[in-house]
């Protein structure tokens, strides 16, 4: 049992890496490191030596670092089975049900496919934290690219049903246009409204937005609230099954 520290990285325009540190065991992972410099950079500075990459999938923004930070530091590449032709040096193969011991920490392992197919998620639940890639982002969900909506939908009702206090670290500071987007389809929802008055104003002083509370996503995210009647009757679904509410609310969304 050992509680990770996390270090965000900027890089790129809007992408987030995730350093993950296991103190008791030295060990430091960079999740879905896209680039090299600003990862050895942010290592430094925190006195950390990188020990291993947890990809959660393998667009080029989330391993395009992959080959050169293993070249340089020896670290082990974690990734998904499914994804293993994907994922440039992968070392470790995981799938959904898989546990994965880092050191004193343990992760449980989410098969999260929808965006693309064998897309995993990390949950580290004695940190709260949870790495899910490109499947949720705050206040939005990842466009659904190689999967069918309703594995999206199952996807994130998944991750949905993990405790209140879940930090959501994913690879993107997205928040904002997101939010924009929810209050479209829920224009009356007091929370989104409050939280988007707070996002708004921490992206004036370009401060992140990122991790988030699940318990925060719960009452805001568009994806995890096909349930709510006040979206239902907004996009003109009243009563109509999940998936379907689901489905719209994500096309329309392609489309903003
Ligand atoms: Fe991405």
């Amino acid at each position: 049992m050992a509680k990770l520290e996390i270090h965000r990285v900027p890089v790129l325009r809007d992408n987030y890496v995730w350093l993950a540190h296991e103190a008791s065991s030295n060990l430091t992972a960079a999740v879905d490191p896209a680039v090299v410099d600003p990862v050895l950079a942010a290592l430094d500075a925190q006195g950390w030596s990188l020990t291993h990459i947890l990809n959660t999938y393998h667009h080029h923004d989330h391993t395009g670092g992959n080959l050169e930070l293993k070249e340089k530091t020896g670290c082990t590449i974690v990734g998904s089975r499914s994804d293993r032709e994907r994922i440039p040096g992968i070392d470790v193969e995981l799938e959904d049900g898989d546990t994965y011991e880092f050191g004193n920490a343990t992760a449980q392992v989410f098969d999260v496919s929808g965006h693309t197919l064998g897309h995993i998620a990390y949950w580290f639940e004695e940190s709260d934290s949870l790495f899910c890639g490109d499947t949720i982002f705050a206040m939005g969900c990842g466009r659904v690219i190689e999967g069918a909506f309703d594995q999206m939908l199952g996807s994130l009702d998944r991750l949905k049903a993990l405790p209140a206090a879940t930090q959501i670290y994913c690879a993107h500071e997205y928040t904002q246009k997101n939010g924009q987007f929810a209050l479209t389809v829920e224009p009356d929802n007091p929370d989104l409204i409050a939280r988007m008055r707070d996002v708004d104003a921490k992206r004036a002083q370009d401060i992140a937005t990122v991790p988030s509370l699940m318990e925060e996503e719960w009452k805001t995210n568009p994806f995890f609230r096909a349930d709510s009647p006040h979206l239902q009757e907004t996009i003109g679904l009243t009563g109509a099954s999940l998936v379907e509410v689901f489905t719209e609310t994500r096309k329309r969304k392609d489309g903003f």
